[in-house]
């Protein structure tokens, strides 16, 4: 088992973003909507896989909800893919809502945050 400290997680990523003088956000802040159960699921309880990529799986259907990867070689803009945040691309693939108190943040889905083919690549 991978030291859990040494993992990029997607709170990690919402932290290189502009707070506004908020406290960094934990997972267990960030829910994702899953689209196949219909209902929120806190990034805390997600089974995540780090490799390449790291990717967090729905903890209920095994859907894969977010994936954090370096942007494409190419550098060309990718529609959809996702949000550069510092050096790597939060992509997620449901809606995510950074919950805290009564203030609640969405980030809207990343409609090809799952796509394999970047669209200028050939077939
Ligand atoms: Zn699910």
């Amino acid at each position: 088992m991978a030291n859990d400290d040494a993992i990029i997680k997607v709170c990690d990523l919402i932290n290189q973003g502009d707070l506004k003088g908020m406290a960094p956000y934990k997972d267990n802040e960030i829910v994702a909507d899953c689209t196949d159960c219909e209902k929120p699921i806190r990034l805390s309880d997600c089974k995540i896989h780090a490799a390449a990529e790291t990717k967090y799986f729905c903890p209920e259907c095994g859907d894969i909800l977010v994936v954090i990867s370096c942007p494409h070689p190419s550098g060309k803009p990718w529609p959809g893919r996702g949000y550069r945040l510092g050096d790597l691309v939060l992509r997620n693939a449901v809606q995510l809502r950074l919950q805290r108190g009564n203030i609640e943040l969405t980030i809207p889905v990343s409609s090809e945050a799952l796509t394999s083919k970047h669209p200028d690549e050939s077939e």
